[in-house]
């Protein structure tokens, strides 16, 4: 069975230095592996850009997946050819190889035919675990399922797609999004595909800046995106259109500059030139706790203020614990808005933390993804 994950993790000095991916990819790989004769296992790590790179090979991932599912994985030397295909049917090798990074080859970004045939020829059954890439038509993740005849979604992969399909299709209600983090251009389509859909809208972050300008509100120094402020009056007028509930912060943490010494001054309404908003202030706080409070399913992504800084961090804190005080389905996505629940010490209690990146934002935007329509497409 040939595998897809992501193993995509950060090195340093040539280890691996986060091993979170290589963890959660195991419940797929331990069923996998059980099944079949061979596992074959296919990721690609960094941007090599079609050339071999030492740096960019997956030996060192190797050691860790080996020590974690406690059985030898041989590392391939590359990912497709006469040699990988030879250990692949060698009896006397491992049960798990490890193939050597897809992007050593540029068909694999270019989704080449031959070179996704190629991949293919390596096993029987495919399986795509790795949701993170699923926003691309790459051979791995796209090209090369269509000569399956047996192929299906991993544990992680299935997660993705059955909590964000639930929230896109058949949410509890009252559904409500949390949106937050710095830029509106990443997420206008969410917003677009989201406001038919949601029961309330609750925006802060540095987001929130482009809205309050939008309404003619002052917000000081505070980041604004200009050419996004018509988009932002647009989307209002939407929200107003369709009777959903558009929330904005009506009050805020500010500092003059995000390093300055003096104490954070918390202002009402409109914020004055000399000053920015760094975090959603203590009314704020309030409302959207309430209204997190009153949801059955709630779709956080995007931090309600500089959460990195300490001083700027509570709305994000308060927030992330009103998500798990009540019983509603929570759903985090973004790779900073998991840190700033993991930072709250509620990760354990929100029930889908999605990894996927810019997969789950295009999820999200209603796209239908190159690699789940894949494993759909006809056998
Ligand atoms: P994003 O990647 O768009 O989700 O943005 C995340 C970043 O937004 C984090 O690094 C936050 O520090 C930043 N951020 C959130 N709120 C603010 C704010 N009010 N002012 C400046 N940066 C912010």
């Amino acid at each position: 069975m040939f595998v897809r994950v992501d193993f995509n993790v950060p090195l340093r000095d040539g280890k691996v230095s986060e091993t979170h991916r290589i963890e959660a990819a195991l419940p797929t790989l331990r069923r996998v592996s059980a099944q079949a004769k061979k596992t074959i296992v296919a990721s690609h790590l960094g941007r090599p850009g079609g050339k071999r790179l030492t740096e960019s090979s997956l030996a060192p991932v190797r050691d860790i997946l080996s020590r974690l599912l406690a059985t030898p994985v041989l590392l391939a030397p590359d990912c497709i050819g006469v040699e990988v295909e030879a250990l692949v049917h060698d009896p006397r090798q491992p049960g798990v190889i490890l193939l050597e990074n897809l992007r050593f080859h540029r068909g694999e970004e270019d989704n080449d035919p031959d070179f996704a045939q190629a991949l293919a020829s390596l096993a029987e059954v495919y399986v795509n675990d790795a949701f993170g890439t699923a926003h691309r038509a790459h051979a791995s993740t796209a090209g090369m399922v269509k000569f399956f005849r047996e192929k299906g979604a991993g544990f992680l992969f299935k997660k993705e797609v059955d909590y964000l399909s639930r929230l896109l299709s058949a949410p509890e209600r009252p559904l409500v999004a949390l949106l937050g983090g710095a830029k509106v251009s990443d997420k206008i389509g969410v917003l677009r595909n989201l406001i038919p859909k949601v029961d309330g809208l609750l925006i802060g972050g540095a987001l929130a800046y482009t809205f309050l300008k939008a309404k003619g509100i002052s917000v000081g120094k505070s980041l604004v995106e200009e050419d996004h402020v018509p988009l932002a009056a647009e989307l209002i007028a939407q929200a107003e259109r369709l009777e959903v509930p558009l929330l904005l912060p009506v009050d805020h943490v500010t500092a003059q500059g995000v390093q300055g010494d003096q104490g954070p001054v918390i202002v009402e309404d409109s914020i004055p030139l000399d000053r920015m908003g760094l975090d959603i202030g203590p009314k704020t706080v309030i409302q959207f706790t309430q209204e997190v409070g009153k949801a059955k399913m709630v779709l956080w992504n995007g931090p309600l203020g500089m959460f990195e800084v300490e001083r700027f961090s509570h709305g994000t804190r308060a927030v992330a614990l009103a998500l798990t005080r009540g019983n509603a389905i929570s759903i985090i996505a973004g790779g900073d808005t998991v840190a700033a629940a993991h930072e709250a010490g509620v990760e354990e209690r929100i029930s889908h933390l999605s990894t996927g990146g810019g997969a789950t934002l295009e999820f999200l935007e209603g796209k239908k993804l190159p690699g789940v329509a894949a494993l759909e497409g006809p056998d």
